[in-house]
């Protein structure tokens, strides 16, 4: 079968022929109709030092996908062939402390589908059927296949109460925009999104934000008296990963703030801890999806009319994949999706 493959350790990706991967008993067997490119198939593709750590070279990448079920093991049950499904690309081990109480989000012993073990970049993907999330009907393939970062965004804007609050937002990448677009759905009062590229603050402003700031021209502080908020945010998501971003979250927070922190710093990032401490503030770590609560979720936001179809900005061929990593590289370009039909 076709299948995107790091090949080499020097940046690129390359369209290879693989063997069509076997389900064990417990495994589904995946047809792959769209896959979408993450920041860590980006990471991957430029071989970054997290990337040489990590993959193991030849690796079929990817893991934001949907497809149909066309085969399966003998002990699956739940599901039948034919059925669209997408998939928790974190695979967990399922006798630790965490996995056993349910929260499996949290288990220590993780592997990651296209990470640690072969990707969906591929026609084929095998998963454990307990990974597999059925798409209904009225979800389209293009959002399905986006539902793996969309769980990111609605895992952190779910952490905490938004009816009401003012959130702030740092970083509208992908995850971000669609972070405010979920916390404008359900019921927050301004959402402002902080970043420095204007294609994406636009994105945002399109997806429901009450104001983007650009903070390389703009100063959030004057953004927040032109709002009326005379206090501070209630509720800040960190999307970013940038050291800066969050110091001047901190900031902008409330007291008695609470902040949910999804973006990935490059190395150990230092804050004012006194604010922390002086103002109560209440900070929680973001891993993946809580499984499948976040889905449950991401699905149900979606039939109660929440729309996130603009921030699929680009759709290419597989054979195009070049065009796709290289848009996505640019910084101009929402979610970028390759179809292999
Ligand atoms: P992204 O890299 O596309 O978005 C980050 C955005 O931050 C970019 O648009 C960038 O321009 C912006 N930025 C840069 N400097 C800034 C500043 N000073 N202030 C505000 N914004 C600034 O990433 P993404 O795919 O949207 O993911 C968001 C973050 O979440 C990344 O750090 C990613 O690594 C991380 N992530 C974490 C998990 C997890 O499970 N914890 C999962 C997926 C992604
Ligand atoms: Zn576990």
């Amino acid at each position: 079968m076709k299948a995107l493959s790091k090949l080499k350790s020097e940046t690129g990706i390359w369209l290879t022929d693989v063997d069509t991967p076997t389900p064990g008993h417990n495994d589904l067997l995946i047809k792959i109709h769209k896959t979408a490119i993450c920041g860590t198939d980006m990471h991957i593709y430029n071989w970054d030092e997290w990337s040489q750590k990590t993959i193991p070279v030849p690796m079929v990448v990817g893991h934001e996908y949907v497809g149909e079920v066309v085969g399966m093991g003998q002990e699956v049950a739940g599901f039948k062939v034919g059925d669209r499904v997408s998939g928790e690309g974190h695979i967990t081990c399922g006798h630790c402390r965490n996995c056993r109480a349910g929260r499996r989000h949290l288990c220590r012993n993780t592997y990651g589908v296209g990470v640690d073990r072969p990707g969906a970049f591929a026609e084929f993907l095998v998963i454990p059927a307990l990974n597999a999330f059925k798409i209904a009907d009225n979800i389209s393939d293009d959002l399905a296949s986006i539902f793996d970062p969309l769980g990111n965004a609605v895992h952190t804007a779910l952490s905490f109460d938004l009816v009401g609050e003012d959130v702030l937002i740092t970083g509208a990448g992908p995850i971000g925009i669609m972070a405010a677009a979920v916390a404008k759905h359900i019921g927050a009062r301004h959402v402002v999104i902080t970043d420095i590229n204007e294609y994406r603050l636009d994105l945002a402003r399109k997806m429901g934000a009450t104001r983007a700031v650009n903070v390389a021209k703009e100063n959030l502080t004057e953004v927040m008296a032109e709002l009326g908020m005379s206090e501070g945010f209630d509720v800040g998501l960190e999307m970013s990963g940038v050291p800066v971003a969050f110091r001047d979250m901190i900031a902008a927070m409330n007291h008695g703030g609470k902040i949910a922190m999804l973006g990935i710093p490059a190395g150990e990032m230092a804050i004012d801890w006194g604010q922390v401490i002086f103002k109560g503030l209440i900070i929680k770590g973001i891993y993946g999806r809580e499984m499948f609560e976040t889905w449950y979720k991401m699905a149900s936001l979606i039939q109660s009319g929440l729309d996130l179809t603009p921030i699929i900005t680009h759709q290419f061929s597989i054979d195009d994949f070049q065009k796709g990593f290289d848009t996505m590289g640019s910084g101009a370009s929402g979610k970028v999706i390759l179809n292999w039909n």
